[in-house]
């Protein structure tokens, strides 16, 4: 088969086969199971934290771990993971991220400019939204599909393998690269909406996710997520604002329903 046909053939199948809808509509690409989502997260962590110093400070454990529980409890997307690991690492920039297989990491540069438990809230929201959203496997598999590898879908996408292992490494999905890629603009717009549902959801107070904006925008910070591209702050802000209306129902229900976290 010419080259080209069998290139279009092969994409024809795969889109077939992993073409799928995110939660707020747009086609994307993901192929990879779950499972092997979940592991390289797992994978990643487990780096992250040998490479960062893991912060033992009881307050601030204690607070980020207050606020993450109430939001994670609000989750009802199917085959969400059921628990969390949260760790605060001893960083001061002002990064945070969460990962597929339930993990939530929080610098403690990021409490400087989160400056209360609704703002710590957008930006734990924002992070998990990523991982509820699949925008990982969106990602790695996107990246997959531009590299013209799309040949190894069979042996990347079967059981545990030293062939797949090696499939892996040869394509340069290691577990940090496959679930830390920088997310695309229409994902963390996706992100931004999904992650105000959910803090609003668990009873924090939406309308401080466009001050979470202004407070980075303000301090010149690197914006969340290792290798992250981020809409500009002032669109960011803008639609935030536009969204924390929608979701202020959410927070509202919230509170009539008893839901009135409490970690400061
Ligand atoms: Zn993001």
């Amino acid at each position: 088969m010419h080259r080209s046909t069998a290139v279009v053939s092969f994409l024809t199948a795969a889109l077939a086969l992993a073409c799928a809808t995110s939660p707020t509509g747009r086609q994307r690409l993901v192929f990879f199971p779950d499972a092997q989502m979940n592991q390289m997260g797992v994978t990643a962590f487990t780096q992250l934290k040998s490479q960062m110093t893991v912060s033992n400070d009881p307050q601030a454990i204690a607070y980020v771990k207050c606020v993450a529980s109430a939001v994670v409890a609000e989750i009802d997307t199917p085959g969400a993971p059921r628990s969390w690991e949260v760790v605060v690492f001893d960083e001061p920039s002002a990064n945070a991220f969460a990962l597929p297989g339930g993990k939530i990491g929080v610098h403690t540069g990021m409490l400087e400019v989160a400056r209360n438990q609704d703002q710590l809230a957008t930006v734990i929201g924002h992070e998990v939204a990523h991982v509820l959203a699949g925008h990982s496997n969106e990602r790695a598999s996107t990246e997959l599909a531009t590299k013209g590898a799309m040949g190894a879908l069979d042996a990347l996408t079967g059981p545990a393998s030293p062939t797949k292992d090696l499939t892996f490494a040869v394509l340069g999905v290691g577990a940090q690269v496959g679930v830390l890629l920088p997310f695309s603009r229409a994902q963390e717009s996706e992100a931004d909406v999904l992650g105000l549902d959910l803090m609003a959801r668990a009873g924090f107070d939406p309308r401080e996710g466009p001050v979470l904006w202004e407070n980075m925008a303000r301090q010149g910070a690197q914006p969340p997520e290792i290798l992250s591209t981020h809409p500009s702050s002032a669109t960011r802000i803008a639609n935030l604002r536009q969204r924390a209306e929608v979701a202020l129902p959410l927070f509202r229900e919230a509170h009539k329903s008893g839901r009135v976290p409490d970690c400061s």
